[in-house]
């Protein structure tokens, strides 16, 4: 197969590289393309549906995160089919989880014309997990889109403490079978809270502050560092409260050739030594 070849996006021609998925050349042609599950180093679950595109010759709608590109494809993007579905699906998320934490996700939903209110009702109530100093898991947050399973897994950590229990309605995240996060195989990276895009897995110290309604991005300076802790050289990215010089998160630039944006626990959590 060439290396390079055309494919029809709306009616355009637009270029392709064997190997790349249609979601690849959708972003390259800059064609607006919702995405819930997918991940820059992850491995797409293709559980959200929100990217789908209607492929010629194809009787179901295909998931442009997962299916790669091949030569003289004609998708579109922009029928009424798409639409409608990907609508449906922020329809049904907007309804039934809390996505107060996720203005990302609120922002696809409006663009993609969804009906906060078409399905209200059948919210779900999994409820909030305390049990741990360092992270809460709020899962009526939940999207199950996958991203912490996949980041606690063969993608990341290879530690494998979360996974999807129950059926239907009643389907969550868990960590091993049920038990609590101290109890499960967790080592505490908090790559699972990195990649979750809406808030239902948040550090413990950001949840306390939007709970007491003290949590404020525009009073955080971002302070880049070496972690010290080992010569790996992770990138730590400090946020930092600059009226009272605490330290309200650490995250890593997902852009870094070393962490992409993974941490472990020390360089993640360990930074109590600096305000002692
Ligand atoms: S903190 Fe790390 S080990 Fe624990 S569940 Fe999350 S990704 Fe897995
Ligand atoms: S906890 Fe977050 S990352 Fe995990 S499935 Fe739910 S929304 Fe996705």
């Amino acid at each position: 197969m060439q290396d390079t070849f055309a494919i029809l996006i709306d009616g355009k021609e637009a270029a392709a590289h064997a190997g790349e998925t249609i979601l690849d050349a959708l972003r390259r042609a800059q064609v607006d393309t919702p995405t819930l599950c997918t991940h820059e180093h992850l491995t797409p679950a293709k559980a959200c549906r929100a990217c789908v595109v209607e492929l010629k010759g194809s009787r179901a709608l295909v998931a442009s995160c997962e299916r790669k590109v091949e030569p003289g494809m004609e998708l579109r993007t922009d029928s009424r089919r798409v639409l409608e579905a990907r609508r449906g699906v922020f329809e049904l998320l907007l309804s039934q989880n809390d996505v107060s934490a996720a203005p990302a996700l609120v922002l696809q939903a409006e663009r993609a014309g969804a009906d906060r209110e078409r399905y209200r009702g059948q919210r779900y109530d999994r409820g909030l997990h305390d049990d741990n100093e360092l992270y809460v898991r709020d899962y009526d947050k939940c999207i199950l889109c996958y991203r912490c399973v996949e980041a606690c897994g063969p993608d990341v950590q290879n530690t494998f403490a979360l996974t999807v229990a129950g059926r239907g309605f009643s389907a969550g995240i868990a960590a091993g079978y049920g038990e609590s996060l101290p109890d499960s195989a967790c080592v505490f990276c908090g790559n699972c809270v990195a990649v979750c895009p809406t808030g239902a897995l948040m550090d413990k110290r950001e949840h306390t502050l939007r709970a007491e309604g003290r949590w404020d991005e525009s009073r955080y300076d971002v302070v880049q560092t070496t972690c010290s802790y080992c010569g790996v050289g992770c990138q730590l990215e400090l946020h930092v409260d600059r009226r009272s010089n605490q330290i309200v998160k650490v995250t890593s630039p997902g852009d870094h050739s070393i962490t992409q944006g993974f941490l472990c626990v020390k360089g993640r959590y360990g930074y109590s030594f600096v305000e002692a």
